[in-house]
């Protein structure tokens, strides 16, 4: 085999092309498209190094997906707020950094509906569809409300929470195509159940701030997978530095092998190599 690629690994870039989903692998600066590695033999090897993404310190574990500890513990995108962005307390003044918190959160962000391993619900940054979409594995997705912040789009996610799943089963994701849904007869459903919430939160942060999508249409997604793996088995660099097999697809974050499947995303920043 061959190296083909080495250096601190970040989430694949995705890229929708018509339909169907175009994957490459960022390797420090470098990019190497992994479509055309489908049905080949590929070996990831991790070369037993972390680097933090933020800082650079060389760090044993990898918290918050690519951090060091003290930057974990420092910096606004590793905050419990991300992770729950109801709980935003920027207009508190005590948000980790308030002009980082400024650029990414109090800006536009979309609530919508995605069918990865079933319908669940999300929220993103404007800016970051359809990538958003392509990191979860959705099959279809559809944009439901356009809210005014971050944390606007956790209180309505919130509320739609009750109805809908916020989460994707990724074992499911990996088993083959979700059955298709009509996501817009879901999102009707929702507006109508969920009535009198949003008309709550229109009230309380304007029409402006609130807006649903009653005229958007659901995109379909096509991912690069040859043949699904009928039993579901997950490499562990951490365990065990090397993974390779036949590369049967892609799909989300996932490399799906024959041999098992592994969450590149999970892996960021370790340093690995790519041999072809
Ligand atoms: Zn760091």
């Amino acid at each position: 085999m061959i190296e083909i690629g080495r250096g601190s690994v970040n989430k694949m870039s995705a890229r929708l092309d018509a339909t169907r989903v175009e994957y490459a692998f960022r390797l420090g600066d470098a990019q190497i498209p992994v479509n055309p590695l489908i049905g080949k033999t590929v070996r990831l090897e991790y070369l037993g190094a972390i680097h933090c993404s933020h800082c650079g310190r060389r760090t044993k574990t990898s918290f918050s997906q690519g951090y060091c500890y003290p930057c974990m513990q420092k910096l606004a995108q590793c905050d419990v707020c991300i992770m729950s962005p109801e709980k935003c307390h920027h207009e508190h003044g005590t948000c980790r950094d308030p002009s980082w918190g400024e650029q990414f959160c109090m800006t536009d962000h979309v609530v919508y509906l995605a069918n990865s391993s079933g319908v669940k619900v999300g929220i993103t940054r404007a800016t970051q569809l359809p990538t958003r979409w392509l990191d979860q594995g959705a099959s279809q997705a559809l944009p439901i409300v356009r809210v005014a912040t971050r944390q606007q789009s956790g209180f309505v996610e919130d509320l739609f929470r009750s109805q809908v799943a916020d989460r994707t089963n990724w074992r499911a994701l990996l088993k083959g195509d979700a059955p298709s849904v009509d996501l817009t007869a879901i999102r009707q459903q929702l507006f109508e159940s969920c009535a009198e919430g949003l008309s709550a939160l229109q009230a309380r942060f304007g029409l402006q701030a609130i807006q649903l999508l009653n005229d958007v249409a659901p995109i379909e997604i096509k991912y690069p997978v040859e043949a699904y793996p009928t039993k579901i088995v997950s490499f562990n660099l951490d365990k065990d530095p090397i993974a390779e097999g036949t590369l049967l697809g892609i799909k989300g974050q996932y490399l799906i092998f024959d041999t098992g499947v592994i969450n590149i995303r999970k892996y960021t920043a370790y340093q690995l190599a790519v041999h072809q």
